[in-house]
């Protein structure tokens, strides 16, 4: 993690892609890309994973606002979206067991409650 370093590796090397921005997407494709044996460079402005990324809860939780508003407005899309999402979370889940796993959440509600909000 040294950034001179990097910087004149940047200069001299060779790379098969290369990925601007290292938040979860930018990391994760590059990690992708790297298990898949091409050679990546990976740049950010800032940090890494300094912008939203480092804002997020950390759930997988697999789209329970698209899933809102798949069954709201009846969207086929956003369904889909839901169950992209969550064989997302399957391969992660699969591939990362040290990382992430199943997490028993519950969630109060009161029968005589009108607002799910
Ligand atoms: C409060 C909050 C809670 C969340 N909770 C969850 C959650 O529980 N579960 C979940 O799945 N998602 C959650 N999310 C959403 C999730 O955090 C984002 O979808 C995800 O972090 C987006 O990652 P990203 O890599 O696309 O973007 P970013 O993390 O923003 O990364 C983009 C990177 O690109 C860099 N960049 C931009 N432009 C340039 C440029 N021109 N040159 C070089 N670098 C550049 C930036 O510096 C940044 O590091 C949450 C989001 C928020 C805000």
């Amino acid at each position: 993690m040294n950034r001179e370093k990097n910087w004149a590796r940047l200069q001299q090397e060779t790379f098969d892609i290369c990925i601007i921005g290292a938040g979860a997407s930018g990391a994760g494709a590059a990690l992708d890309a790297a298990l898949r044996g091409y050679r990546v460079a990976l740049i950010d402005r800032g940090d890494f994973a300094s912008e939203t990324s480092s804002r997020s809860t950390k759930l997988i939780h697999g789209g329970v606002r698209y899933l809102e508003q798949a069954i709201k407005k009846l969207d086929l899309a956003q369904l889909r979206q839901v169950r992209h999402g969550l064989a997302e979370r399957r391969t992660v889940i699969r591939n990362a067991p040290h990382l992430a796993h199943p997490l028993a959440i519950l969630t109060p509600y009161s029968v005589g409650s009108r607002d799910f909000t």
